[in-house]
Order: C-alpha cells, then sequence, then structure tokens
C-alpha cells in the first residue's frame, strides 16, 4: 500500500462520513446523545485540513498528524478512541513510504490493540471492537495463508460488516449506551458502524 493510497484512504473516509453523518447521528441518537456523524464529520473535515503540510512525509507522520487532530478536535469517547488507533498505527508503520502485507497487518492489530487497552471494552460489548477485532482478525489469517492485500482486505470487509450487524442484538456494555441496559438491545451501534465504514474505505483505496 503506497503512501498516495493511505492519503486516498483517509480521504474516502471523510467523504463517507460526510455522506453518513445524518445516519450516523440517527444511530446515536437512538442509544446515546446524537451526536457520532457530528463528532466524526467535524474531526475528519479538520483533518483533511491539516493533511496538506504533512502529505510529502512518511506514513507513520501522516497517522500522527490524523491522530492528534481527532484527539484535539473530537469529544466524546470516539475522539481519543479514533485518536488511540491512528497513533498506534502511525508507531507501528513509522517512516515508511510504502506498506507491505506484514506493515498492514501490524498497523491494524496495532490500532485495535491501542482501541482495547484506551477503552477496555471487550467482544460483544457492543462498540467499535465488534466491528474492529474481527476484521483484524480476518485480514490477519488471509495475510497467513497467503493472500494478497487486497483480497485479505476484502476478507477482513466481509467481518467487520458481519460485525457491525452483530451488534444489534447486543446490550451495550461501554460508552453512553450502556446507560440505557436492556433498552440498548435492538439497535446497530454507531461507533461499530463508523469503523466499518473506515475499513470498507481502506478497501476501496487498494482497487
Ligand atoms: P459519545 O458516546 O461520547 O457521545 P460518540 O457518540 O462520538 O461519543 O461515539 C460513540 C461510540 O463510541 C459508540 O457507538 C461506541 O462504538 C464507541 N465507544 C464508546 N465507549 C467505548 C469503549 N470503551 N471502547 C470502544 N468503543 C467505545
Ligand atoms: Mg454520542
Amino acid at each position: 500500500m503506497r503512501k498516495e493510497q493511505i492519503l486516498q484512504w483517509l480521504q474516502t473516509f471523510t467523504d463517507e462520513i460526510e455522506r453518513h453523518k445524518d445516519y450516523l447521528t440517527e444511530l446515536d441518537a437512538a442509544i446515546g446523545d446524537a451526536d457520532h456523524g457530528i463528532n466524526m464529520d467535524r474531526g475528519f473535515k479538520k483533518v483533511m485540513s491539516q493533511l496538506p503540510t504533512v502529505a510529502d512525509k512518511d506514513i507513520g507522520s501522516i497517522l500522527k498528524t490524523v491522530s492528534m487532530t481527532l484527539i484535539s478536535s473530537v469529544g466524546g469517547a470516539s475522539g481519543p478512541l479514533y485518536g488511540t488507533f491512528f497513533l498506534r498505527a502511525s508507531t507501528a508503520v513509522g517512516l515508511k513510504q510504502e506498506l507491505t502485507a506484514e506493515d498492514m497487518r501490524g498497523m491494524l492489530q496495532a490500532g485495535l490493540d491501542g482501541v482495547l487497552v484506551r477503552g477496555k471494552a471487550q467482544i460483544g460489548d457492543k462498540t467499535m471492537v465488534d466491528v474492529l477485532s474481527p476484521a483484524v482478525a480476518a485480514f490477519d489469517l488471509a495475510i497467513t495463508e497467503g493472500k494478497q492485500i487486497q483480497e485479505a482486505m476484502q476478507q477482513a470487509v466481509a467481518s467487520a460488516q458481519e460485525g457491525m450487524k452483530n451488534t444489534i442484538p447486543m446490550l451495550a456494555k461501554k460508552g453512553r449506551a450502556s446507560y440505557l441496559g436492556e433498552r440498548s438491545v435492538g439497535h446497530q451501534d454507531p461507533g461499530a458502524t463508523s469503523c466499518y465504514l473506515m475499513l470498507k474505505s481502506l478497501l476501496a483505496s487498494l482497487c
């Protein structure tokens, strides 16, 4: 994955969030405080305004700028969690200008680990982790089986989509939705949904 494709990923994700801004906010209205789409849209628009200053640097610097911008401009749970994802991803890839399958495996795993450490959610808690975790596992398995990056990412996105749907019957155990207890059941998690869009955008940038 070349640096240009990383920049394309971030642009595509920003566009996807803008397109799904109201949808993400509606999902958050059902089990949270109706700001997830607004939070993500504000954060990634800010990211896009910052990226030209680092576009000629290495991938690690680009991802670090994404992280810092999100942490400083997005409140709520999702800002620090996405910020941590990109911070750990940035550290994992360092000064590289291009990522191998192994590098991408390390980047995604590091991002997930950061979210797990920061948010302390487990699979089944109805959060971003319910998408990230199966997606990273699917990517990992596909690369171990010798698949190419694009095919591995296709499998990751399929697992992400399944993980997103699986949040519907879950009872929220973390974040604002957990305050609702049983009333959180029957709704798709907004953060899981934006994570699915993030991975779908990553796949699109590889094609
Ligand atoms: P807030 O809940 O502060 O309003 P957002 O609405 O932007 O923040 O984001 C809500 C999303 O954050 C949830 O749908 C969930 O996926 C995610 N989330 C909340 N807490 C955690 C956590 N501890 N670990 C992982 N993800 C979390
Ligand atoms: Mg919210």
